[in-house]
């Protein structure tokens, strides 16, 4: 007995010898901190054999990242370039063709549209708008800040039913049958990028953290021996503290708050993610983390279970395989999935139940 549990021992060191990742001789830690791309801090870490080969491949990942911007970006219209503001802007006249990453994304949201998922919605571009003003408005002067009109709100959501965004597989364009409507990628577009730009890193420098705002996404195991990434998870309550740490690699980790965006009205905080439903900034939790391998999917995610209840989003999640969640509620009560308890430092020990 006690020779097969010996055995035992020594068969299980030695698959964790084999499992874990032996130190890469030659490779160092790098990293890079931008700003000003997607509105966010962008912070790439990275183990490669040289600066200059880091250098290089971050070089790469930033201008991958800006064109990105540009092509979702809804404020700003560049020469040539038929962006998300071209869309709004133009789409209503006549089909516009656009660049595969926008049209991919388009069509990536209709799919799941079509699937029936309804709380994350980009075709709510006019309602958003709304909301987008007034809270701009409210930043610069705190003074007057002011809610949107319920019935403009309610006229607005009459132009936000995805179904009348035509896109076009084989032309790669977009049409708006309804001319009010407008998209609004917000909820998305930043898993969206890093998905694409981790895929361009797993190539060239396949251990690495890519972080864009609250959307990591973690390549294989750092090369210094360690078999994961630390990823931190802030307190939705003190933002600058943390609420636990979360130990993974090759996954996506993103995460929706609202404290991340808002403005106040009357001594009240008013968030930038919008129920459907009410047309009220969404009412139900504080924050919420996905981890999944798909960045795009984690961030589709993370908007959605933010505009349900947790008993309702814990069975969405429940029913997806792959994907684990966190949820911080109003109340202080911390849920999380075992797939996700078993990620944090806590061993699942930060869940208030
Ligand atoms: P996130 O931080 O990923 O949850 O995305 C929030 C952003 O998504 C907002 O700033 C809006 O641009 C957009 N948004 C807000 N509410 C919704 C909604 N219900 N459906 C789709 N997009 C939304
Ligand atoms: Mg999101």
């Amino acid at each position: 007995m006690k020779r097969a549990l010996l055995f035992f021992l020594a068969l299980s060191l030695c698959f964790s010898s084999v499992l874990l990742p032996a130190k890469a001789e030659g490779y160092q830690k790098y990293s890079r901190v931008e700003l000003g791309i997607f509105d966010t801090e962008i912070t790439l870490i990275g183990y490669c054999r040289s600066q200059q080969e880091f250098n290089e491949i971050a070089d790469g990942a930033m201008a991958h990242l800006k064109e990105l911007n540009r092509i979702f970006d809804a404020y700003n219209s560049y020469a040539g370039l038929n962006n998300l503001w071209y869309i709004n802007r133009y789409a209503d006249d006549a089909p516009v063709e656009v660049p595969s990453p926008l049209f991919d994304l388009l069509l990536w949201c209709k799919e799941k549209w079509d699937e029936g998922w309804r709380q994350n919605n980009i075709a709510l571009g006019a309602v958003l708008s709304i909301w987008h003003d007034y809270r701009t408005a409210g930043l610069d002067h705190p003074q007057t800040a002011s809610l949107p009109p319920m019935e403009e709100l309610q006229a607005a959501y009459l132009h936000t039913d995805f179904d009348q965004v035509i896109l076009d597989t084989e032309k790669q364009t977009v049409y708006f049958a309804d001319p009010e409507i407008s998209l609004d990628i917000g909820a998305v577009a930043k898993g969206y990028a890093a998905d694409l730009v981790g895929d361009y890193l797993e190539e060239k420098m396949p251990s690495f953290l890519l972080s864009l705002g609250g959307n990591i996404r973690a390549g294989i195991s750092p090369q210094d021996g360690r078999v994961n990434w630390g990823v931190s998870i802030q307190d939705p309550d003190d933002p600058a503290g943390m609420l636990d740490v979360l130990y993974l690699h090759s996954l996506s980790v993103v995460t929706s708050g609202d404290y991340w965006r808002y403005y106040v009205v009357d001594g009240k905080r008013y968030h930038h993610i919008i129920d459907p439903d009410t047309l009220m900034p969404a009412d139900y939790i504080q924050a919420v983390t996905v981890v999944c391998e798909s960045g795009a999917l984690a961030d589709y995610l993370t908007t959605a279970l933010f505009v349900m209840p947790y008993e309702e989003g814990r069975a969405l999640i429940d029913s997806l395989s792959g994907v684990e969640a966190l949820w911080s509620l109003k109340d202080g009560t911390i849920y999380m999935t075992d797939g996700l308890a078993a990620m944090t430092r806590s061993h699942g020990a930060s869940s208030r139940e």
